[in-house]
């Protein structure tokens, strides 16, 4: 019957457009499954080899603040924001330097950028990041008068600035053979609430291929306080993170833990406890550049979460100390030196010769992952191409009938 034979071919059609979707849909998710394979893998690193190498300069660091806090505050489009980056261009001859300008609601903004790239360059960019400027108000201030007054910010603001100012001192001396940018961000602390400006500005305006070479893009931002805690921080790269252990434990920083040394560590990096930190580090890593943020949000001997001197006219010079300022700056110059942001050459490219019981261990788990991964694609863009065709077979007899 005409009727019956007409229902019979739409149900056919049906039928092949319901497993062409599910074809799509088991393949974009094994397709999802892979790119979650491809999560950076770090190179192994022995830090401690590198230990005695360190010489980061904590009491540069220090005098760096007090004079970052002379300078006045350091607000977008200020004489003190330009004298800052003036500066930084004039002390570090052997860096490169480009400024990017940008217009975010009614600030000028200018992000600094300093690169060093060696002429053996593997291309691996790692991104250390600052905000060079100063909030522009004390809302948490007891002082309900001065709460509309700038603040000087020597912990929220200079304090990074000054860690990558010592920094780009020493890098130039180390033998890197990949490249090393210094992000230094206007306009963080600005606005009701802190708009992260720069750095929005600054990812918002990355290309794909701008970005794809970024191995690590670490933002330090409140690490002077004198009485120092850190934790792991979300949103942010957990591959990243699981770098700055070994780090911090190597430099006597993980309570618990023995230092280079064999002395005991101290309380002050806790990545078992997270919190919720919305930074610098965030609009890069919503570009899939894996990056973190390394804050101390306690300042203050004892304070709770963002209490203490945050956000106060106590956010003095006085209440940072070069030594916070040097274990910082040590731990950097450490990943540094013992190349712990390396990402290992793209292993998901290479199927594994040998699959026996020697290679699949845990250090080979993402590799192998990642080849199960491929393996099971193909076999679903078969099963895929199978059942089409066969459906096809089936209408195409049927018509034939
Ligand atoms: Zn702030």
């Amino acid at each position: 019957m005409l009727m019956d034979r007409t229902t019979e071919k739409v149900f056919k059609k049906q039928l092949l457009v319901f497993a062409s979707i599910l074809c799509i849909i088991s393949h974009s998710t094994l397709v999802l499954a892979l790119e979650d394979g491809q999560k950076p893998k770090y190179q192994s690193s022995e830090p401690c080899d590198y230990y005695d190498d360190l010489i980061f300069n904590s009491t540069a660091a220090n005098s760096s603040i007090k004079w970052q806090v002379d300078l006045g505050h350091r607000l977008p489009g200020s004489n003190a924001s330009y004298n800052l980056r003036e500066s930084i261009k004039e002390n570090l001859t052997e860096w490169q330097f480009r400024e990017e300008v940008h217009s975010r609601e009614d600030f000028n903004l200018t992000n600094l950028i300093a690169t060093y790239q060696p002429e053996n360059s593997s291309g691996q960019e790692i991104f250390f990041v600052a905000h060079y400027d100063s909030r522009d108000r004390a809302e948490r201030d007891d002082n309900e008068s001065m709460r509309d007054m700038p603040i000087d910010g020597a912990n929220d603001g200079a304090s990074g600035v000054a860690v990558l100012i010592e920094l780009a001192k020493i890098i130039p001396t180390m033998n890197l053979n990949h490249t090393v940018r210094l992000l230094f961000t206007d306009g963080e602390d600005q606005g009701v609430r802190p708009g992260i400006y720069g750095s929005k500005a600054w990812a918002e305006n990355k290309s794909d291929s701008d970005l794809n070479n970024i191995s690590a893009f670490i933002v330090i931002d409140m690490i002077g306080d004198y009485d120092l805690h850190f934790t792991h921080v979300w949103p942010g790269s957990s591959e990243l993170w699981l770098t700055i252990l070994p780090l911090a434990e190597g430099l006597g920083l993980v309570e618990g833990e023995a230092d280079c040394k064999g002395n005991d560590g101290e309380d002050i990096f806790d990545i078992e406890t997270s919190n919720g930190v919305i930074d610098d580090h965030v609009a890069a890593h919503e570009r899939g550049v894996p990056a973190i943020d390394i804050i101390d949000i306690q300042s203050g001997e004892g304070a709770e979460n963002w209490k203490g001197y945050w956000h106060t006219h106590n956010d003095t010079i006085d209440k940072v100390s070069a030594e916070s300022l040097g274990k910082i700056g040590r731990l950097l110059e450490l990943g540094l030196r013992s190349s712990s942001w390396i990402i290992e050459n793209d292993t998901s490219q290479e199927i594994p010769s040998n699959l026996s019981k020697d290679d699949s261990n845990t250090e080979d788990s993402s590799s192998f992952e990642t080849y199960e991964s491929v393996v099971l694609i193909s076999i679903a863009i078969i099963f895929c191409l199978f059942t089409i065709i066969f459906i096809f077979g089936y209408l195409v007899k049927k018509d034939l009938k």
